[in-house]
């Protein structure tokens, strides 16, 4: 059985010895864990953990030993394939083990390779999906991943690809006309080209563009500027990774849904901020 204790009622799945749970621990504060989360937290013996996740969540699993496999762009970090080589270790010792990424697991965080290589090694999974930065990180700022009035799509992209350059199998012509919002994980390194090439698939330089830091943490800060002075205001703000840059009209809906700053006293900036004249209830 799993110690389900201070759990709601529910037929709880239950961590075996040789089995590795890859987990989502989502973006940042550490209520964003999901419920399946914190029953794997409560039963692991071994937790594997990203850069990404907040030592909060790690002091809910006291009993676990901690292993940390970071890995930050630029800086020295574990290789992906020893990371995966050493949670099938992990699981032929007979541990139970915690593979615990930010945000959510599937989400430009290898754990799709992850989980291969240990399928493929004859290791049992299970993945527990979490909260993504770029969808809860916007939450935080107020600013929804789509809004009627704005985007009927949305595009999550990654900054870089495997090498460390802008992707080059992201067609930014297509991206751009094809859809009204542009989520970009990992966009800090490059900006100044992905603005441009936005800039010359026909984005106009005023379109809004928010950058969101540390998103969800007591460390939050957001950035709001637009494509054509994007690079010269991080700059100015000295704003530093790990940041989801979001592009398109939903960032406007800050000016009425900054929750955070309204619960800290603050009015809302503008209670109509896409200019619709209506009452959101009227069809
Ligand atoms: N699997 C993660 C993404 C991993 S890639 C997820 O689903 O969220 C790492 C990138 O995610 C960072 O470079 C940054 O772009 C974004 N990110 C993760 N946590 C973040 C946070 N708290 N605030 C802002 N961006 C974050």
């Amino acid at each position: 059985m799993s110690d389900s204790s201070n759990l709601p009622q529910l037929d709880w799945p239950e961590l075996k010895p040789g089995w590795v749970w890859l987990c989502g621990a989502g973006p940042g504060e550490p209520g964003l864990l999901t419920l399946h989360g914190l029953n794997a937290l409560r039963q692991a013996d071994v937790i594997v953990y990203d850069a990404l996740v907040e030592a909060a969540i790690l002091d809910w699993a006291p009993q676990a030993e901690k292993i940390y496999a970071g890995k930050r762009g630029g800086k020295p970090s574990p290789k992906q394939r020893d990371i995966s080589l050493r949670l099938v270790e992990l699981a032929r010792a007979g541990r139970r083990v915690l593979r615990l990424k930010g945000g959510d697991p599937f989400v430009f965080g290898r754990g799709g390779e992850e989980a291969q290589t240990l399928v493929q090694h004859g290791v049992p999974i299970r993945v527990i999906p979490g909260i993504s930065a770029g969808i809860g990180g916007l939450a935080y700022a107020g600013i929804p991943v789509t809004h009627r009035d704005v985007n009927q799509s949305v595009t999550f992209v990654t900054g870089h690809d495997q090498s460390g350059q802008t992707p080059s199998s992201l067609d930014w012509d297509a991206i751009s006309k094809g859809s009204q919002v542009i989520v970009i994980y990992m966009g800090m390194k490059h900006i100044g080209r992905i603005a441009d090439a936005l800039l010359q698939a026909g984005r106009a330089a005023d379109e809004p563009v928010a950058v969101v830091t540390t998103a969800t943490t007591g460390d939050q800060a957001v950035l709001e500027t637009c494509l054509g002075t994007c690079v010269r205001d991080i700059q100015n703000a000295a704003l530093s990774p790990p940041a989801i840059i979001c592009v398109g009209r939903s960032v406007l809906m800050r000016q009425v849904l900054d929750w955070q700053a309204m619960a800290e006293g603050a009015a809302p900036r503008n209670l109509d901020p896409l200019g619709r004249g209506r009452p959101a209830e009227s069809a």
